[in-house]
């Protein structure tokens, strides 16, 4: 390393897409048209998109040629092969199976191991993974000790491993298919998970007989932050992080819209026999014959060119540091953020920031309302909203209320994010002008999607 200190973007852009200006007269019709809903509005109407960064990031030209060399062929095409290899030359599972998003890998995986009177014990279940696993009829238990927003710790997505060693003895293992890890746990503001935790699980795992799961979708943030806070690992090559951590887990679930640097794409792998038959019978029902799963060839071979991209150290450090560069800045400015800043998110501690807001009036999904008012911007709400409705249909306040802006994969350069720095900021300091919500309509599961709320007078 030379001696700059100015961490440029590792790439130069090759093909633009313009974004469209607005007012703020303009937004504001566009969310009441949505019903207060982000996930409602024209994409068009929407200046810096911070909704997600699944499937949003930006493909290189080399994943772009491999669009061009994708083989359509129905069996056995070369770019199922090319991506075989990519996924395990980092995991090496013996079954890789590609489906067409992370949650169809959930939805075969938790079809076939789970059931009434089942659990999964997790970090912290992502909210399709969750949802995945309670339309079987089991449930979906999080184990990540409570930390206040506000403390540096260095693996704060760890889960409790006493308490997880607990469950399992009052459950009995016989009713608990398998254990998740989420790397990194994003319901948890995107905090990694240290190899020390793995190992810890997979001991717990050993001493029960149980196999570990990891939901691995931000596994090579995850290794990042493992070589920068972990001993030991300090001149470990990212990708012995990432097989280190897979030689600790007998399967994963994934989406290729994140650490797959792909717009599309998933997969499960495993090394059982007898489920991995089992999950293909599924594939073969609902996403396609076993070497294409549900995608395309192209697709394939996308994600496996994101294999190779995404375990680059100059990518990593570019990566992990433009997103702390957002979180930094607006927690000088006194804005209450999850700490230490995650990889691929901020989040805005809403319920601090709002604290005349009560959690069922829900100062997540307000705070993310007036930074689209004001700014265009457009950030998730991830609280009570998401989490707060029970199967049984009751509501009760989510651990925390946050704001996530998820960062997507070298789409915005960093005067987009001074410009989000500055918005939030404004949007801060009147905070305690912002009103609550209440829910005017909402679907059984996943509300967060497609419900309808009105602003509290
Ligand atoms: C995105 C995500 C999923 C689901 O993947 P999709 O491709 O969106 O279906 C599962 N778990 C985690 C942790 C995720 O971030």
């Amino acid at each position: 390393m030379d001696r700059w200190k100015t961490i440029i973007e590792p790439f130069r852009i090759h093909s633009i897409e313009p974004i469209r200006m607005t007012t703020r007269e303009e937004r504001a019709a566009r969310l009441e048209e949505a019903g207060h809903n982000l996930f409602g509005l024209h994409a068009n109407d929407v200046l810096i998109d911070l909704l997600t960064d699944s499937g949003t990031g930006a493909m290189s030209r080399d994943q772009w040629a491999g669009i061009q060399r994708g083989d359509e062929s129905y069996a056995g095409s070369p770019s199922w092969f090319r991506f075989r290899d990519a996924v395990q030359a980092l995991f090496p599972f013996k079954h890789v199976i590609p489906t067409h998003q992370g949650r169809a890998a959930e939805k075969i995986l938790f079809s076939v191991i789970c059931g009434p009177g089942r659990a999964v014990p997790s970090n912290a279940h992502f909210d399709t993974t969750r949802a995945n696993i309670e339309t079987t009829g089991a449930e979906a238990v999080d184990l990540t000790p409570r930390h206040d927003p506000s403390e540096i710790l260095p693996f704060k997505g760890d889960i409790d491993v006493a308490a997880l060693d607990r469950f399992i003895d009052e459950r009995g293992a016989a009713s608990i298919p398998a254990v998740f890890m989420t790397i990194t746990n994003n319901s948890n503001g995107g905090q990694p998970v240290s190899m020390a935790n793995l190992r810890a699980v997979r001991a717990v795992c050993d001493a029960h007989g149980l196999p570990l799961f990891l939901d691995a979708c931000r596994f090579a943030e995850n290794a990042w932050f493992i070589r920068q806070r972990e001993a030991g690992f300090e001149s470990t090559p990212i990708p012995d992080i990432v097989r280190e951590m897979a030689s600790l887990a007998d399967g994963m679930t994934m989406s290729a819209k994140k650490d797959g640097l792909a717009n599309i794409g998933g997969w499960l792998a495993l090394d059982d026999d007898d489920i991995a038959e089992r999950c293909r019978d599924v594939l073969i029902l609902t996403e396609g014959f076993p070497t294409y799963g549900g995608l395309a060839g192209r697709d394939l071979e996308a994600i496996a060119e994101g294999l190779h991209e995404v375990v680059e150290e100059d990518y990593l450090r570019y990566r992990i540091r433009s997103t702390a560069y957002l979180g930094e800045a607006l927690a000088e400015a006194g804005v209450p953020v999850v700490q230490p800043i995650g990889g691929h998110a901020v989040y805005l501690d809403a319920r601090s920031l709002l604290p005349h807001i009560p959690p069922l009036q829900y100062p997540g999904q307000a705070l993310a309302c007036a930074l689209y008012v004001e700014g265009g911007i457009r950030g998730c709400e991830i609280g009570t909203v998401m989490f707060g409705l029970r199967p049984d249909g009751t509501e009760s306040p989510a651990s925390m209320d946050l704001v996530r802006l998820a960062v997507p994969r070298r789409t915005y350069t960093q005067s987009h994010v001074d410009y989000v720095i500055e918005v939030v900021r404004w949007v801060a300091e009147r905070a305690s002008q912002l009103r609550g919500l209440r829910i005017t309509q909402a679907p059984r599961s996943l509300r967060h999607f497609t419900a309808r709320f009105a602003p509290i007078a």
